[in-house]
């Protein structure tokens, strides 16, 4: 590192003086300007199409100020502080356009299930969990599949025998089906007669009528609201650690698609503590009608500081495919009686985004099945018209999974931004196909045919129900392969994006997204210093080289949030 050369010809006395007292040194001409840190001999992929790869940059009260060659950051500028790249990659940091902070979190607090592979082994876990836990005392879990085991959901007979005095309660890991013991289901009182609820369903014993401890889709509300609720501090300390999660993987913002009104206050108190890693990115709860509305009176709330921005609000339209709640226009292909189910009707739809559209505020709709997607079109295309203002309005189609053919160009005129993951694809291949027969499975997943008719797309990982890596989001991406490369050649590989799209999708179309292109996903004056330093060259490696990519470090706003154990 230079030391200060040019100091006794400063024409700015201050400056000097400042310089003076900076221990990291400092560099620059007589001219030269102030900046907090300069990043220099790296290989900075900036995503900035006009300046594609730079070897340094200056940053300065949080934000980028300059870009070019060490040699120019270094006479240009004074800086207190100076990372040397050695020539490692550095890109601007990952924008996660989609993923659930609340359910991340929770999942440190619970006991987590995820990737066991059978229910017997589930059982297994919890037995020992409760050795732990006071008699009487919920016991709460999370991650069985309950997309994988939709087929053939487990009962709870061996669940009551290790766990007969604690209310004990399953989540799945996609959170369309829970497996509860009796303990649990007494409290909430469901017994064999007990009715489904609408868009619901309770599981019985076909002989006995016997509730069987799996509740699917709003029939789970059924019993958890019995679950007592996390305290303030526990809340707190949920999303505290899912952030933490976040910056590790080099996530600098988080859109977090379904945000309760407690989880803005905790968001609010960790910025007011300036404890906040992560930029949030809030879409409000839309089924909850007492949070939206004061925002649906006077709009959306946008912060300067661009820590925790709420303009968005979140409707599910259907269900899932793995439990074929996903609303389809024909039945499924593996259970002709059913079509799926609509948690949110046409016309419920429109007027919302209508509301939505007339106040500036961005409507985000889940929409897995052909027709939850056709429905999310409608509504769509009759709010847009009778609010013709609304111009720059983003409405976003959150999983898109399995549209009709005939719809997939229908998005782009519109001016929807299709939210995808990836991940979501290469999970379920194994069976999507039987769920929706060989035409239908040429609408899913189809990010290239998204691509092609020029929707704006940006790309995620709905975590907690896929891993938040953002690096083997890309890998799915790019090959359409599980992490063991198969199935040879990809899975469908047509619908494969390119590692241009695949870069965009989480950085600058992910900034689109949220109306922060201007400020985010890109490397060049005047956007905000989010910035990760990569284990490998992002743009030479081989597909299967990002599943072993790390972040070693994560820059918030230009200081050090994260940095991985040497
Ligand atoms: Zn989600």
């Amino acid at each position: 590192m230079s030391g200060c050369r040019s100091f006794y010809f400063l024409s700015g006395i201050f400056l000097g003086i400042i310089c003076l007292f900076l221990t990291a040194g400092c560099g620059g001409s007589s001219d030269a300007l102030l900046a907090d840190i300069i990043f220099v001999n790296g290989h900075i992929v900036t995503m900035d199409e006009n300046n594609p790869e730079v070897e340094a940059m200056a940053v300065r009260a949080g934000k980028i100020i300059a870009v070019g060659t060490t040699e120019e950051m270094e006479r240009s500028f004074f800086y207190p502080e100076l990372v040397d790249l050695k020539g490692k990659t550095l890109m601007p940091g990952i924008i996660e356009s989609h993923g659930h902070l609340l359910t991340l979190g929770e999942s440190f607090l619970k006991l987590n299930v995820m990737g066991v592979e059978t229910p017997d082994e589930v059982v297994e876990k919890v037995k020992e969990q409760l050795q732990n836990i006071p008699t009487g005392q919920w016991l709460i879990g999370w991650g069985w599949d309950d997309g994988a085991w939709a087929d053939n959901y487990p009962t709870n007979e061996k669940l009551n025998a290790v766990s007969p005095d604690n209310p004990t309660l399953l989540n799945g890991l996609h959170g369309f089906a829970l497996w509860a013991n009796d303990k649990a289901l007494e409290i909430a009182g469901i017994t064999k007669d007990t009715p489904n609820p609408p868009n619901g369903i309770i599981f019985k014993d076909v002989q006995t009528g016997r509730p069987t401890g799996i509740l699917k889709d709003q029939a789970q509300q059924l019993l958890t609201k019995y679950i007592p609720p996390l305290s303030r501090q526990q809340l707190e300390e949920a999303l505290r650690l899912a952030i933490d999660e976040c910056v590790r993987y080099g996530c600098t913002s988080v859109h977090e698609a379904k945000t309760s009104g407690e989880m803005v206050e905790v968001f609010k108190n960790l910025k007011k503590k300036d404890e906040l890693k992560s930029r949030i990115y809030v879409m409000l709860d839309g089924a909850d009608a007492e949070l939206i509305d004061p925002y649906l009176r006077k709009g959306p709330v946008i912060d300067p500081d661009h820590m925790l921005t709420i303009r968005c609000i979140k409707i599910f339209v259907d269900g899932a495919l793995g439990s074929r709640g996903a609303a389809m226009l024909k039945p499924y292909s593996d259970a002709p009686e059913e079509t799926g189910e609509i948690v949110t009707t046409e016309d419920e739809l429109y007027s919302l985004t209508k509301r939505a559209l007339q106040k500036g505020l961005q409507m985000a709709i889940h929409a897995i099945g052909d027709r939850g997607n056709r429905i999310t079109l409608n509504a769509f295309r009759r709010a847009l018209k009778e609010v013709p203002k609304a111009k720059d309005h983003r409405l976003r189609l959150e999983h898109a999974q399995v549209v009709a053919l005939e719809d997939i160009s229908q998005f782009a005129p519109l001016g929807v931004v299709l939210s995808m993951q990836p991940p979501h694809a290469t999970s379920d291949m194994g069976w999507a196909e039987t769920r929706v027969g060989p035409e239908r499975i040429k609408g899913a997943y189809a990010w290239r045919s998204f691509a092609d008719s020029g929707v704006h797309l940006t790309l995620n990982s709905d975590f907690p129900g896929e891993t938040l890596n953002p690096f083997y989001g890309m890998y799915a991406a790019l090959t359409r392969q599980s992490p063991e490369g198969e199935p040879a050649g990809g899975w469908y590989p047509e619908q494969c994006l390119t590692r241009e799209e695949v870069l965009r999708g989480y950085t600058v179309e992910a900034a689109y997204s949220g109306f922060e292109e201007g400020i985010k996903g890109q490397i060049k004056p005047g956007m905000l210093a989010d910035l990760i330093v990569l284990s490998d060259d992002i743009l030479m490696i081989s597909p299967r080289e990002f599943l072993s990519l790390e972040v070693e470090q994560t820059y918030l706003g230009g200081k050090l949030v994260y940095e991985k154990e040497k």
